[in-house]
């Protein structure tokens, strides 16, 4: 058995796993996909101390911190499910279990949980093709790349009037895309919005193509769908604002979720669940960077190494 078992081999997972280590106890990390979001990732530039990477390589550089360390690393496994400790099996007395594809059973006296998160895509012809090539999900990340361009951004919702607002102090001018007859945000983003210069609202617009010129974006086509029109705009980049989704579908029931599906947690990166931690995208945490994934990580695991000393 282990004593922290983290599961999730991103940002927040890898950080967990090198913390945990460095104190000695017995550390395990099982992930779908070591590096989680970041493979997806072209540039980084806010990974503070290095000055510009990218994802694939943050990634490697993940790995090989992590391998530097005693830790069980098992690759391309997923949990589906984790059981607070049996009380009618003793000889596994006092461990948590988490519940793998395969059919295997991993047990542990601590598990932190860094499953991460995805963006829900629009899945419109050329998003997928045009992924980092002007298709981007976030303005914190991506935005200085669009200075002065033109971008639009699809939702009209908290996340999508946040992210226009954003850009709008960056790029030249943002289209903000709205499918609903009205936008969705705070009224207070919706005043702020509607008092910038450079943004125009669009709503009942259902974004229906990405177009590109087979290197990059070029424009958005959207059917207007009050006069059922079909439209073209020239820009160059689109951030899709549409929600992200957390990584936390096999644990309902098992802990506490937010109306939103992340693990609730406290200041220790604690649970409701005894013994289990939380880090990252898939928690609460109200910003979902990587080097705010990598200091949750590390905090959960600090969290679960003062909970095993009380035990
Ligand atoms: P993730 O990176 O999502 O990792 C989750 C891990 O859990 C993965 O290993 C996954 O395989 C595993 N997993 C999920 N479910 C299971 C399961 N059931 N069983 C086992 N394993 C499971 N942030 C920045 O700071 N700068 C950027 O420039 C930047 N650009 C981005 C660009 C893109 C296109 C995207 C998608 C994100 C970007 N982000 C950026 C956000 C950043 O990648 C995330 O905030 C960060 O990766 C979150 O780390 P995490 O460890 O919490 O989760």
């Amino acid at each position: 058995a282990f004593d922290v078992l983290v599961v999730g081999g991103g940002p927040a997972g890898a950080s967990a796993a090198i913390y945990a280590a460095r104190k000695g106890i017995r550390t395990g990390i099982v992930a779908e996909r070591f590096g989680g979001q970041v493979n997806d990732t072209l540039a980084i530039e806010n990974f503070i101390s290095v000055k510009e990477t990218e994802g694939p390589k943050l990634v490697a550089a993940l790995e090989e911190h992590v391998k530097t360390y005693d830790v069980d690393i098992m690759p391309l496994q997923r949990a589906v499910g984790l059981a607070e400790p049996s009380k009618t099996d003793s000889k596994h007395a006092g461990l948590i279990e988490v519940k793998l594809e395969s059919g295997a059973i991993l047990r542990s006296k601590s598990v932190i949980l860094a499953t991460g998160a995805r963006w829900r895509n629009l899945n419109v012809p050329g998003e997928e093709a045009y992924k980092n090539k002007g298709v981007a999900y976030c303005p914190h990340c991506d935005g200085p790349l669009f200075k002065g361009k033109h971008v639009a951004v699809i939702g009209g919702g908290n996340s999508g009037v946040e992210a226009a607002i954003d850009l709008a102090g960056v790029v030249g001018h943002v289209t903000l895309l709205q499918f609903d007859t009205e936008l969705k945000a705070d009224a207070v983003l919706q005043r702020k919005l509607r008092s910038l210069e450079n943004v125009t609202i669009l709503t009942s617009a259902q974004t229906t193509e990405i177009t590109g010129d087979g290197t990059r974006v070029n424009g958005l086509t959207y059917t207007d769908r009050v006069s059922g029109e079909s439209k073209h705009i020239a820009l160059e980049g689109v951030f899709i604002q549409i929600g992200l989704v957390p990584n936390s579908d096999w644990l309902k029931g098992t802990l506490d979720l937010s109306k939103y599906g992340e693990i609730e947690i406290n200041h220790h990166n604690a649970t409701s669940l005894p013994g289990v931690f939380a880090a990252g995208d898939v928690t609460t945490i109200p910003y979902k960077q990587i080097i705010i994934a990598m200091g949750e990580g590390s905090n959960a695991a600090l969290g679960a190494f003062d909970y095993l000393i009380r035990q």
